[in-house]
């Protein structure tokens, strides 16, 4: 709920009617549904190892990338993008997360890479997208709630393909959206701006975080401290550690050809959370909207390359 907009207020949709009786089943918890089957990857693709070999097992790899992993890169997360975009255009009231994960995946194989979500981390991630709802964080899995007029609804994407990954995520606004909820999507995509704007050689990792921080405590939200951004490359995730909250203690600086991403969640109330029995769904502890926006970003010469760039 909104603390804005009561059950008998007129709803803020315009519709005359009271909230309860309109708008209001988009405030609903979100609830565990049912998971459909692991969708099936067609020969042909290659595996990332944490597939082949059941695990995530670390390995060293250098923070600052080879020109030749950079290109690589480049075409992965600029595909990345494109099956956000497509995905995201498909979220409307009354589609399924399931149907979601179902064109993420089929776009994903078309373009001969594989879902990195797939599979990973343990329990093994089950589908193919994460999507996450209104009080949900992060890493949720599709099932078979339907979009409702009034959710938000965040789409994170990662896909490996030529031995890179690329990661990227957005909010989508699906139907007619209350006004505060409208503003916490429009003030996360602000936070993630303004990180990028900080990102040059030679600046600290903590000047992301107190960008993100100052931006979105000034609008009165919070910033989860609990899930950060993280280096990514041949591996979904290196050993670089970003805070989206500022952090003293991290005054190690960028060098050019480090690739991390920036994914800022930012919250109407508390930032804790809690998560379900699926080991995968994180929610705020008081159960109020969050949202999320993500790129994954190259390090250059004198300031920043966004390699998820959203073709829309
Ligand atoms: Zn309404």
């Amino acid at each position: 709920m909104t603390a804005t907009i009561k059950a008998n207020d007129q709803c803020f949709c315009g519709s005359g009617r009271k909230f309860k009786r309109c708008h209001k089943t988009s405030f609903d918890p979100i609830r565990p549904g049912t998971v459909g089957p692991l969708r099936e990857v067609p020969d042909g693709i290659d595996l990332p190892p944490y597939v082949t070999e059941g695990e995530v097992i670390r390995r060293p790899e250098p923070a600052v990338k080879s020109p030749d992993v950079i290109e690589r890169m480049r075409r992965t997360a600029a595909d990345a993008a494109k099956v956000l975009a497509l995905t995201g255009a498909a979220a409307e009231p009354g589609v399924t997360t399931d149907e979601l994960d179902r064109i993420c995946h089929e776009a994903t194989v078309g373009l001969g890479a594989y879902p990195s979500p797939r599979l990973y981390g343990e329990p093994p991630f089950p589908k193919s997208i994460c999507s996450s709802l209104n009080e949900v964080i992060c890493h949720g899995i599709p099932d078979d709630r339907e979009l409702r007029d009034g959710d938000i609804l965040n789409l994170d994407v990662t896909i490996f393909r030529e031995g890179v990954h690329g990661d990227t995520n957005r909010t989508f606004l699906i139907g007619e959206v209350d006004p505060e909820s409208k503003r916490l999507v429009r003030v996360t995509l602000e936070c993630l701006e303004r990180a990028i704007e900080t990102v040059k050689p030679g600046a600290p990792f903590n000047g992301i975080g107190s960008a993100i921080q100052s931006h979105a405590e000034a609008a009165g939200f919070g910033v989860v401290r609990a899930f950060v951004g993280h280096g990514i490359g041949e591996q979904f995730h290196t050993d670089i550690h970003i805070p989206h909250y500022y952090e003293p203690r991290l005054t190690t600086t960028m060098e050019p050809g480090m690739t991390f991403t920036i994914e800022p969640m930012i919250t109407v109330g508390a930032y804790d959370h809690q998560v379900w029995d699926d080991g995968w769904t994180a929610v705020t502890i008081d159960r109020k909207r969050t949202a999320q926006f993500e790129h994954t970003i190259l390090v250059t010469d004198d300031g920043a390359e966004v390699l998820t760039a959203w073709p829309d």
